[in-house]
């Protein structure tokens, strides 16, 4: 069986080279790989010159490098979430530069656990929010006329939450009619009642989708006389690069099923709230019989095809509701929730005689396949680890390839 799965300097290469927001995978400050965008950032000419320079100590300021060492070393150890933050950091020039930042932990290529940090810069966003609240403070410039040429989204309430002003990007992320210049989305209105009612100087919603598309961040802060600023940063692109990101790394890039990593992640959830609704659930996992013999017959592009069908037909036989994953070369793993003991090997039987019948096309050649499966069903007690019900499922297929293949053993 796949080990976790690896994120590798060519596939991040692939998808984030020239993509805008800035990546880098590192221990520590050991710097192991980055795009061109946060060398950039930093005023480097390129990523090599950063990766050589090998050193993010150098960016972040002294007095917070000790927590973020810590901070990172507890990431890649597992031992904390990912959290999106904004960070001020010196380029090479020495100039400060603020970047929201995230952090996960990650399989290197070299099968080494590593931090996979993603960078967006936040300057323009953070120094429009600075010399937003100084030009209040100094009444020099008509709050009317800042506001619209702000690349943030900005929204003022009075102090009982009845909004005053609504500016142009804000309209636009919300697709507000120009003509609406009082239009406030119900999001909006129910985070400014929140702070209206309650004795917080902040208060934020994370990642909001907006109706054209746009994800963003709202942040609501009183101000000196009571009134209500609300600010809305787009965060699209960082939202756009973690999805890919989580693709990449909990998909299989072949069949586009989950992973190994995938499917654990996702099951994991699902097995819980079963336990806890004591629902039976089933686990089924299947391996396809002499596969070596198709490799070795028509080739291993044509074996790779082989497994696109596979899966494909395995997935197309399915409840919406069953999870699939391809969990190693030609191993599947398949979670059924909620579901009977004599359902689950109603299915595992239809899925084993569907491949058997139906010949699998590739190239023009038809190529007959079979597969054998094995079955543990989950009928109640404590929460079992989905690690251990796949050990005996497996355990299971082995005992139904020893007793002729083309079969469902149950565990
Ligand atoms: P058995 O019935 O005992 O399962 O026999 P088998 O030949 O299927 O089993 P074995 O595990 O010996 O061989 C699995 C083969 O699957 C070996 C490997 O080359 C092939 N394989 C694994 N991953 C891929 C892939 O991504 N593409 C292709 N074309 N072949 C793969
Ligand atoms: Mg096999
Ligand atoms: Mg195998």
């Amino acid at each position: 069986m796949a080990a976790e799965r690896k994120i590798s300097s060519t596939s991040l290469r692939e998808v984030f080279d020239g993509s805008l927001v800035g990546i880098t995978v590192h221990r520590g400050f050991d710097i192991l790989y980055a795009n061109d965008r946060i060398a950039h950032l930093l005023k480097y000419d390129d990523c090599a010159s950063f990766i050589s320079a090998g050193d993010l100590g150098t960016h972040i300021p002294k007095r917070r490098q000790r927590q973020i060492a810590e901070r990172w070393r507890k990431i890649q150890n597992g031992d904390e979430q990912p959290e999106r933050n904004r960070v001020s950091n010196y380029t090479t020039d020495g100039d400060e530069i603020w970047l929201d930042v995230s952090d996960e932990r990650i399989i290197w290529e070299d099968g080494e656990p590593a931090v996979l940090s993603t960078i967006y810069d936040a300057t323009l966003a953070v120094r429009a929010n600075e010399s937003l609240l100084s030009s209040l403070r100094h009444l020099e410039i008509s709050l009317d006329s800042i506001l619209e040429f702000i690349p943030l989204g900005i929204a003022i309430f009075s102090d009982v939450g009845v909004p005053k002003t609504v500016n142009s990007t804000m309209r636009l992320l919300f697709q507000a009619s120009p003509r609406q210049n009082d239009y406030v989305p119900k999001v909006m209105q129910e985070l400014v009642t929140s702070i209206v009612n309650s004795d917080e100087q902040e208060l934020a919603v994370k990642g909001v989708k907006t109706r054209v598309d746009r994800v963003v961040d709202l942040i609501a802060r009183r101000m000196a006389d009571d009134a209500i600023m609300l600010c809305a940063a787009d965060v699209s692109e960082w939202q756009d690069t973690q999805d890919k990101l989580k693709t990449l790394a909990e998909r299989d890039v072949l069949t586009q099923l989950l992973n190994r990593r995938g499917f654990s992640d996702t099951v994991k959830p699902v097995l819980r709230q079963s336990v806890e609704k004591d629902e039976t659930f089933a686990v089924l996992v299947a391996d396809i019989d002499f596969f070596k013999d198709i490799n070795d017959t028509y080739g291993h592009a044509t074996g790779d095809e082989t497994l696109i069908a596979f899966s494909k037909r395995i997935s197309s036989a399915l409840r919406s509701q069953d999870i699939v994953g391809r969990v190693g070369g030609e191993e599947f793993a398949i979670f059924l929730p909620k579901i009977s003991a004599t359902r689950a090997e109603a299915i595992a039987q239809r899925l084993r005689k569907k491949i058997e019948k139906t010949p699998i096309n590739v190239y023009g050649t038809s190529i007959n396949l079979t597969a054998s499966f094995g079955l543990k069903i989950w009928e109640g007690g404590t929460e079992p680890r989905l690690r251990d019900l796949l050990q005996e499922a497996d355990t299971a297929l082995y005992r139904a390839k020893d007793t002729g293949r083309n079969r469902v053993s149950i565990a």
